[in-house]
Order: C-alpha cells, then sequence, then structure tokens
C-alpha cells in the first residue's frame, strides 16, 4: 500500500485511518474491516471476539502497575454513511475510498470519508497496538451499524464486558464533549374509518414552504410542522363549518420536522371554506419564524377526485388526534441549560382508502419521560378511538450529575490545548445510551472526538492534526485514570 500520511505521526494512528479507507465498510457492509479487526488482534496477540452481526471487541491486559484498577471500555462503530456526488463513479461494496490531503484536512474524492467512526476505529487500534501506553485492561468495542438501525449496539452480549468507565469515540468536534443523549421510541396511530358518499364540493388544501428539519436537534427551532399547521387549519374550518374528510398526507419520515401537506375534503360552501383558511392562513403566518417564511396555503378544486368521504365524527376524530398529539417541545432538562429533555415529532400522516395512519417519534433523556408521554399517547388513541403500537425503543443517556470521566476530560483537554472543552447533551439517539442501559446504567462515560466537518456527505473532511489531539487526550485520560 502506497501511504500518503506518513509524514504525520503518531504513525500507526494515521496509517490505520489509510488502511481502513481501502477497506469497504458501509453500514451492514461489515465483515470485510471485522476480519481486518481480528487479523490485527491476532498478530498482537490480543484476546477477541467477534459476534454474528460483526461486532469485534478486543481486550488487552493492564500495562504494569494498572493490574488493580477496572477495566474501561473504549467504543466507537465501524460502519460509515456511503454518500457520493452524482458525477462520482464509485461502488461502496467493493472500491477502496480515493484519500487526498489539503491544508492538513483529509477529505475522499467525491464521497464521505468515514472519518465519522473512522477516528474511534484507529484510535482504539493505535492504543491497543503501543506497547509503551500506559492504562487500565482495555476492552475495545466496535459496533456495526450505528448509522442506520444501531442493531450492533442493542444486540452485542454485554456479559463479556466488566468496564466501569466508558469512553465513547464518535464525536465530531475536539472541542466539545457529549455527555447526555435521548432515547425514542416510534408510535403509530391506525384509524379504521367509515366512507360516505359524498354530496358537496371537494377541495384540496395545501400547505407547503416549510424548512424542515431534524425532528430531534431542531425541535427547539421553532420551525413549524406542516402536519400540525394543518391540523390548526382543519380544527378551525370544523369549528365553523363542519366537512367531510377524504385524505390527509403529510411528511416522509418519521425522524423528520414535516415540511408539506395535504388534505382534501368534501364541504357544503366552498367560497366559505377558502375565506376562512385564508385568514386562519394569515394567523399562523404571524407566528412564523424567519426559515419559514417560504410557508404558503392553496386551495384547489378536487371535484370528481373521489366518490367517498368519511363521516362528520371520524373526521373529527382525526382532526382531534392530529390537534392534540403532542408534538415538539415536552419539557426542558433542569440539569443542562437549553437542553430539550422531553419531546415529541408527528412525521407522517397518510391515507390509503379507509385508513388513517399517523407516525410519530417521542424522545428523551430521561426513560420515566419517555414513559410518559407514551402513556399520554396510549390515552389519546383510546379517546380517540385509535389502535396504537409502539416500535423499536431505544434508551436514551441521562445527564450525569457528577461523573469522573467528565471531570478526567476537562482536566486532560485543558492541559494538552490550554483550553476547557464544552459539554453537550444532544437531543437525538447516540449509541452511548444503549450502551450504558445494557451495562446496568452504571457505567460513567463521555463521547469524545476529533474535528471532522461535514459528516454524512460528499465533503467530510477530517482535520488531521485534531486526530493526533484526540487521541493524545484519551491517552492521558487512561493513563491518568
Ligand atoms: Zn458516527
Amino acid at each position: 500500500m502506497n501511504y500518503i500520511l506518513s509524514n504525520y505521526s503518531p504513525n500507526a494512528l494515521y496509517r490505520y485511518f489509510e488502511e481502513i479507507c481501502a477497506i469497504p465498510h458501509g453500514s451492514g457492509n461489515e465483515k470485510g474491516i471485522a476480519d481486518y479487526f481480528c487479523k490485527f488482534a491476532e498478530d498482537n496477540n490480543l484476546e477477541y471476539y467477534r459476534d454474528n452481526v460483526h461486532n469485534v471487541l478486543i481486550k488487552k491486559n493492564a500495562s504494569v502497575g494498572y493490574e488493580n484498577k477496572p477495566a474501561v471500555l473504549l467504543q466507537g462503530h465501524s460502519d460509515m454513511v456511503c454518500e457520493k456526488n452524482n458525477d462520482v463513479i464509485h461502488n461502496f461494496e467493493t472500491d477502496s475510498l480515493k484519500i487526498y490531503e489539503k491544508d492538513g484536512w483529509l477529505y475522499a474524492e467525491g464521497t464521505t470519508l468515514g472519518g465519522d467512526d473512522g477516528i474511534a476505529v484507529v484510535m482504539m487500534m493505535a492504543v491497543l497496538a503501543d506497547k509503551n501506553a500506559k492504562h487500565p485492561p482495555l476492552e475495545c468495542l466496535f459496533t456495526v451499524q450505528e448509522e442506520t438501525s444501531m442493531v450492533g449496539a442493542t444486540s452485542f452480549d454485554y456479559s463479556r464486558l466488566s468496564a466501569k468507565s466508558f469512553i465513547n469515540l464518535d464525536c465530531e468536534h475536539l472541542d466539545r464533549a457529549t455527555v447526555s443523549c435521548a432515547g425514542g421510541v416510534r408510535c403509530n396511530f391506525s384509524f379504521e374509518l367509515d366512507s360516505y358518499k359524498v354530496q358537496n364540493s371537494s377541495v384540496k388544501i395545501t400547505v407547503k414552504g416549510l424548512a424542515g428539519g431534524h425532528s430531534g436537534m431542531d425541535i427547539n427551532s421553532g420551525k413549524q410542522n406542516a402536519i400540525i399547521v394543518m391540523a390548526k387549519i382543519l380544527g378551525g374550518l370544523y369549528e365553523k363549518m363542519p366537512f367531510n374528510l377524504i385524505s390527509v398526507n403529510g411528511g416522509n419520515k418519521v425522524n423528520a420536522i414535516p415540511r408539506e401537506c395535504e388534505a382534501v375534503i368534501n364541504i357544503f360552501d366552498k367560497k366559505y371554506a377558502k375565506e376562512v383558511i385564508s385568514s386562519l392562513a394569515d394567523k399562523i403566518r404571524k407566528q412564523l419564524v424567519k426559515e419559514d417564511k417560504k410557508f404558503s396555503v392553496r386551495v384547489d378544486n378536487a371535484n370528481g377526485i373521489s366518490d367517498t368521504a368519511f363521516c362528520f365524527k371520524d373526521t373529527y376524530r382525526v382532526i382531534s388526534a392530529l390537534n392534540i398529539i403532542p408534538n415538539g417541545v415536552y419539557e426542558m432538562s433542569r440539569s443542562l441549560e437549553g437542553l430539550v429533555e422531553t419531546s415529541s415529532n408527528l412525521g407522517v400522516v397518510s391515507t390509503e382508502n379507509n385508513i388513517v395512519n399517523m407516525y410519530l417519534m417521542p424522545r428523551s433523556s430521561v426513560e420515566a419521560k419517555l414513559d410518559e408521554i407514551v402513556m399520554k399517547l396510549d390515552m389519546i388513541a383510546k379517546l380517540v378511538g385509535a389502535k396504537i403500537v409502539h416500535d423499536d425503543r431505544y434508551p436514551g443517556w441521562e445527564y450525569a450529575p457528577k461523573s469522573k470521566m467528565r471531570d478526567l476530560y476537562e482536566q486532560c483537554f485543558e492541559k494538552r490545548m490550554g483550553s476547557k472543552p464544552i459539554f453537550e447533551a444532544v437531543h437525538a439517539g447516540v449509541e452511548c445510551g444503549i450502551i450504558i442501559t445494557a451495562m446496568g446504567g452504571e457505567l460513567d462515560g463521555v463521547s469524545v472526538g476529533a474535528n471532522v466537518n461535514n459528516i454524512h456527505t460528499p465533503d467530510e473532511c477530517l482535520e488531521l492534526s485534531s486526530l493526533a489531539d484526540a487521541y493524545a487526550i484519551m491517552l492521558d485520560m487512561l493513563e491518568t485514570l
């Protein structure tokens, strides 16, 4: 292999990075990189375990003088997001990434680089191979499919670990460490409705032009949810003049804030409906943040679009549910300023024949709060006569008021960088929540990393010097523990 980063040190760190770039390792395609980890463990006489999804655990004994200390878990994910520019020919199943360096940053030509989370992989490998590093017993876990299903973290057999502290290496900023994340669950409301032959005129209402965003990270941004906007319009109109709903469709992902929503209704006085909708739209427009300024509401004739519509009672059940389902910020954290602790996002509504489905995703960093909001949803479902199903629940990582690992990171970071790091909580799911919960909730941890910009895009790049800094800080933490 032709190495292009040989002038960077510590050499092993960069050499491993180049080696993993040569092995395709998109989510679900981790067999090759797992083979590489196992060969690495054998070459270094290290104990290892590989499970059937290709998670790999490599253990290393404590260095001299550290034998009586409890083990430390180091962890990151071995998979990467596979994105490329349209004009680039690249097969993520078989081709090596074509990496190049520019002004101290590493890129891959026209594709994602996999700095997320290659930095974790190489930091773990470098300390495992380093005969001079000082540290307690190490348990290094390389998980799979973090970018898709998190099945690696959820299915791993944690009885193989004994660690009492934890360093997750999946952060994209050197000076910002993550110390809490949200858990979540997918909920599906399903209505079976009665239809009748239409008698009046049909109109289609279209809400569009909203900015949308991530259902967790952007939930406190003030950006409006197109389905909720539609709910207000339908609710407001029904109060003035009841109508029969024909269909309502909006959003396409449960974990995104919907940008558009469409409803078709059958109503006695079309002209009056238009006036009411227009005045409701004006009220909504006044409350919008600047990102949502392209907001528009259209009303079009839709006669002939359907012979049937839902009865008044069923129409009212659906629009009531859309209006009362918790959406947006539910509660802010009292331990970390500015952090959304609990939220919910109504991400998708769809109508197929006489079935209306609503998909939503509540999140919370506090398990009991997630239980609370799920119970509320169950009760709402009962009241409006919908079936509710919950799926794929994963736990959060509650902010620990006291944390030795957090203090240690701050101390080692300050020693190397001359400033203090920022501690952040993310209102989204990361593997830490799953791992800490699976280990009994007692694991004291921090999530750290190097500077990786534009992750999940073909412009992804890694600041090479920040990787050496992140590694030095991690070694210092292990030595000080
Ligand atoms: Zn990642």
